[in-house]
């Protein structure tokens, strides 16, 4: 599963190799939209190409958090977040990386 930040620089990033489950997959596909119907309007989210938001340092990561509150992408990559289960990086204004486990 990769950040969406990260995706914005890697547009033919490989598919993850566990599919975790239908709802996982819906919320990525819709994560995925929205964020290629940002590209169409030449914008893009505040994450795309920072790697703050996957540091390897918990306070970078929480320091970064307040600038996805105005993201449009805030929702859908909320739902990724959760429906992936995913355990790195701030997603949607989240650190998702456990205390003690770098990304
Ligand atoms: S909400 Fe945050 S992590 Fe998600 S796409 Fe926007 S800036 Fe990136």
């Amino acid at each position: 599963m990769s950040h969406p930040g990260a995706t914005v620089m890697t547009p033919a990033s490989p598919r993850p190799r566990e599919r975790p489950n239908a709802d996982a997959d819906q919320a990525m596909r819709a994560l995925g939209n929205a964020l290629l119907s940002m590209l169409d309007r030449d914008q893009a989210p505040p994450c795309a190409g920072d790697d703050r938001w996957t540091s390897d340092d918990h306070t970078t990561r929480t320091d970064v958090a307040k600038h996805c509150q105005p993201c449009p992408l805030l929702d859908p990559c909320g739902t990724a977040a959760t429906a992936t289960k995913a355990r790195f990086g701030t997603w949607a204004g989240i650190d998702r990386t456990p205390r003690g486990r770098t990304p």
